[in-house]
């Protein structure tokens, strides 16, 4: 059951329903989205319909959802939603209307090639800087990330660029850590069915990037998406990174029908990693380019400075011509659905 609060609601509102609903022995998970407040109930519903929850004040409506994902689902929402990274006043939008291209190393490796990756994310339009600290490499005898020597790096690179930071968690643990540095915590496809981090970003007070499960079903990573909403943070962006399949010519397959699905069904943000997706440079581009077609709200995608040294990832990394070509992409095509390269927001008052 899910109780929706009027947009005017205040936070007496909200708490006497939260009050009431564990005073009949349930449990209530409150998410405030940019418009509107929603409360997730669990428990048992006889007793949720005689509290007579509908008649409080602030309440605009108390819905019953079967659908494993309630606080993600487009049916109990007012529209599409845009999530803004950096801080509200002056982040980066991710969301209908915009673009974002979100852009830079795989892993952080060193000071010196996050910086250059910055420079040439930022000439290629990317207002967001991604970087992994924590890699989840699948041999333990792979380079595993600077941890937060990496973070630090990637915290003086925001200094002196003004790009906010993308980075991944792998451990509930570490969820604290990595949102002192951090902007976005992103969730990798490895860790899209880890619960407990899942319910560690949702507590945080960080958007999230949850990429998909390389081998879940929309309704997984839209329920595991619903874990994060569940524990208050609905600031959650999504992320169709390719899924394995039979064919092998091709790291995964880029599921590229997943964006309207998701559309479909949830009111979040959905953007398209065409780097790890591919896993080839030659790629990069025409995925790109599919995914602004398709209506996605961004696209992901690896540079580096020397792609032939990279410590991870170097074969999908663009640089040079690649990346010019990418960056014109990203200018001209997403005009013609309708959508303008996202940009930082002016402070309100700013002229
Ligand atoms: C990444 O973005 O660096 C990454 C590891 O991606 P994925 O989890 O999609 O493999
Ligand atoms: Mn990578």
């Amino acid at each position: 059951m899910v109780v929706v609060m009027e947009p005017g609601a205040t936070g007496a509102h909200v708490d006497a329903v939260v009050e009431r609903v564990r005073s009949a022995g349930g449990e209530a998970f409150v998410s405030r989205g940019v418009s509107r407040t929603i409360i997730g109930l669990v428990g048992d519903l006889d007793e949720f319909r005689a509290l007579n929850l509908r008649s409080m004040a602030g309440v605009a409506d108390v819905i019953r959802v079967s659908s494993p994902f309630k606080l993600v689902s487009l049916d109990n929402h007012p529209g599409r939603s845009t999530v803004v990274v950096g801080g509200s006043d002056r982040g980066v939008p991710i969301g209908p209307g915009t673009f974002t291209l979100i852009a830079g190393p795989c892993a952080v490796e060193s000071a010196q090639q996050t910086f250059q990756a910055a420079e040439m994310a930022q000439a290629a339009g990317a207002t967001l800087l991604r970087g992994g600290a924590f890699k989840p490499r699948t041999s333990p005898y792979d380079f595993q990330g600077l941890g937060e020597r990496g973070l630090r790096i990637l915290a003086e690179v925001r200094e002196h660029t003004g790009l906010p930071i993308v980075t991944e968690v792998l451990d509930a643990h570490d969820v604290p850590l990595v949102a002192r540095y951090a902007d976005m915590l992103q969730v990798g496809t490895r860790n899209m069915h880890n619960y407990a981090l899942l319910q560690a970003v949702g507590r945080a007070q960080l958007p999230v990037l949850l990429k998909r499960g390389m081998q879940a079903t929309v309704e997984e990573w839209l329920t595991a998406a619903e874990y994060v909403a569940q524990r208050g943070n609905l600031d959650i962006v999504l992320c169709e990174r390719g899924i394995r399949t039979f064919e092998t010519s091709t790291r995964n397959t880029l599921d590229i029908a997943a964006v309207p699905v998701v559309q479909q069904l949830s009111h979040l943000p959905v953007m398209v990693d065409p780097s790890h997706s591919g896993g080839r440079r030659d790629l990069v581009l025409p995925l790109a380019r599919a995914a602004i077609a398709v209506g996605a709200d961004g696209i992901l995608v690896d540079v580096h400075p020397a792609p032939e040294e990279a410590l991870v990832d170097g074969a999908q990394a663009l640089v040079g011509a690649d990346l010019r070509e990418l960056a014109s992409a990203v200018r001209r095509f997403p005009p013609l659905v309708g959508r303008r390269p996202a940009e930082r927001l002016a402070p309100a008052g700013a002229s």
